[in-house]
């Protein structure tokens, strides 16, 4: 599944390749790549075409475009979405779902998916604390890379749960774009397990955490993204590279880069969650 920094990775490919170019066409080849938009993919299409696309936007790991017309066409990655631009005849992706043909007849963009949990939507904008906001991003929390990023307000947001570290991490409504991989990385950064208590954490504790998750994403960024699989490659179909100094995601069994102990991994809401036994205690009881 992407994570933040990859998402970053295709907003930026988008922001380079498609922005000021209007919408000739449109081909939706599967319906269910556009599903998130009700109205139906022949309204998706007949909407879209002839609109300029203006920035590409993101929001914790949702991404858009905004359109000359007003409204933003929204982009779910899902678990295995990509965003290709190609040049216009190259031989269709075996997995190709939306095809977006432009008038000035430059590459195209195709959005590609496997597993079709991704898709395309058209959305209105509306206005949240002054920013501008597809309404069905509104709800998302500014991550911690986003410049306007409030990292008094969500320490004091984390610590008012009652709940895990590591679930209030993942949760999009309190801090966005912090998936499994980035929450290990940022937890052991910072020495602390998965399983403490949020509303026991100290202020200091929790604004190293934060800024751990923010620094750890920076690095990914500057790598071009982590990628674990293989169906992930970003805007022009290369993967990120990240994984290589990841320190404790996917290393069950290899020594901490800190202290040399195994690395653990445990199950965690149906995937796995990677620490270090010595630098990372489990909390009592
Ligand atoms: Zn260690």
């Amino acid at each position: 599944m992407p994570e933040l920094p990859e998402v970053e990775v295709v907003r930026r490919g988008l922001h380079e390749h498609v922005a000021g170019r209007t919408v000739a066409a449109v081909e939706v080849l599967h319906p269910r790549a556009i599903r998130r938009h009700l109205p139906g993919a022949a309204d998706f299409a007949v909407r879209l075409t002839g609109q300029t696309l203006r920035a590409a936007r993101r929001r914790g790991k949702y991404l858009w475009v905004d359109l000359s017309g007003g409204d933003a066409m929204l982009a779910h990655l899902g678990m295995s979405g990509q965003m290709l631009v190609q040049p216009v005849g190259a031989p269709d992706e075996k997995h190709l779902r939306v095809r977006v043909r432009f008038a000035d007849d430059g590459p195209e963009l195709r959005f590609v998916d496997q597993r079709t949990f991704g898709g395309l939507a058209l959305a209105e904008i509306v206005e949240v604390d002054g920013t501008p906001l597809p309404r069905p991003v509104a709800h998302i929390a500014r991550d911690p890379m986003d410049p306007a990023f409030d990292a008094d307000a969500a320490v004091a947001a984390l610590r008012r749960r009652r709940t895990e570290v590591k679930r209030a991490l993942l949760d999009q409504t309190l801090v966005s774009g912090v998936g499994n991989i980035y929450a290990d990385e940022a937890l052991w950064r910072a020495r602390l397990h998965g399983l403490r208590a949020t509303d026991k954490l100290g202020r200091a504790k929790a604004a190293e955490l934060l800024a751990h998750a923010a620094q750890v994403m920076h690095e990914a960024l500057g790598e071009g993204g982590t990628s674990f699989d293989a169906l992930y490659v970003n805007v022009n179909g290369q993967s990120g590279y990240f994984d290589r100094s990841l320190a404790v995601y996917g290393r069950e069994d290899e020594p901490c880069r800190r202290c040399g102990t195994p690395v653990r991994r445990e199950p965690f809401m149906n995937r796995s969650s990677y620490s270090c036994p010595r630098c990372q205690p489990r909390p009592r009881g």
